[in-house]
């Protein structure tokens, strides 16, 4: 069922900055760029109705231990997952039970696009994403409702990989010398049901386009409660289900991006540079 063309997902990114700060842009490693790139990315209901089953490396295993543990006895990664399930009653993001899988040394990063979603680890990293990034998130999704007011990317499968070739990670808050990768996951996490970053530097947000080796962002906020609430509210869900369904109904009036599969691959970049993207062009670098 799987469409053999991919296009690549193009979004828009103009962020503050901040000295000493990393920041992350969407990469664009395709040739060819969809029309709408401001376009929402979310779950389809039937997706989240009982949570999203996204597997944890065993190569993280070792990271886990009793002291971290919360009041269920869940692991630092299952607490991250619980903080975006907390965020609507509506639905449950992702599912809690703690599945490992082996980790996949994928050197071709469009190679995860397989039938298990994860959260991994790459100690090769990959020649078309740079060695600024810290972890990517890599997305694919079907474009449903083209040209219509609720036009959106239906994510379909998503996968976080962490850069362990270039960079270290912890688990402890209170270390200065590596990447908190709770907080990292919490980020990634973010993109992975659809969420884009907080424009306005001033709020406070897990999606603030930059994270340093000092920060610890363990916990979503109001902010990111009411970006997931406004990306996930029960009326638009309806109203994409029923576009959905007048779409699959009158094929001839259909647009012909409709139904195209896109990737988009966003990067979590170490860099500290303050860059620019508009389109996925750099615009500004300072
Ligand atoms: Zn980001």
């Amino acid at each position: 069922m799987q469409r053999t063309i991919q296009l690549f997902l193009i979004l828009v990114f103009i962020s503050g900055c901040f000295a000493k700060k990393q920041i992350e842009k969407i990469s664009k490693p395709g040739t060819t760029s969809v029309t709408s790139p401001s376009a929402p990315a979310r779950w389809n209901n039937a997706q989240i109705a009982t949570g999203i089953d996204i597997k944890i490396s065993t190569d993280f295993n070792g990271l886990f231990v009793d002291a971290d543990k919360d009041g269920d006895g869940d692991n630092l990664f299952v607490q991250m997952f619980k903080q975006w399930n907390g965020t609507t009653n509506l639905y449950t993001f992702f599912e809690t039970d703690g599945d490992t899988v082996a980790n996949k040394n994928y050197t071709n990063i469009s190679d995860f696009y397989d039938g298990e979603m994860g959260i991994y680890r790459s100690n090769n990293w990959f020649s078309n994403v740079s060695n600024q990034a810290l972890a990517v998130t890599q997305f694919y999704g079907i474009r449903r409702n083209v040209g219509s007011s609720i036009e959106h990317i239906e994510l379909t499968h998503a996968d976080i990989i962490m850069n362990y070739r270039d960079y270290s990670f912890t688990m402890d808050s209170s270390s200065n010398s590596a990447y908190d990768l709770p907080s990292v996951l919490l980020h990634e996490l973010g993109h992975f049901i659809g969420l884009s970053h907080e424009s306005d530097f001033l709020v406070s947000s897990v999606m603030q386009p930059y994270l340093s080796i000092f920060d610890v962002n363990r916990a979503v906020t109001t902010a990111d409660t009411s970006a997931t609430r406004s990306n996930y509210n029960a009326s638009l869900l309806t109203a994409n289900n029923a576009i959905k369904a007048l779409n699959t109904g009158i094929q001839e009036e259909k647009d012909p991006e409709e139904g195209k599969i896109v990737r988009g691959i966003i990067e979590l970049r170490a860099n500290g540079k303050c860059l620019h993207y508009v389109d996925g062009e750099l615009v500004h670098s300072h």
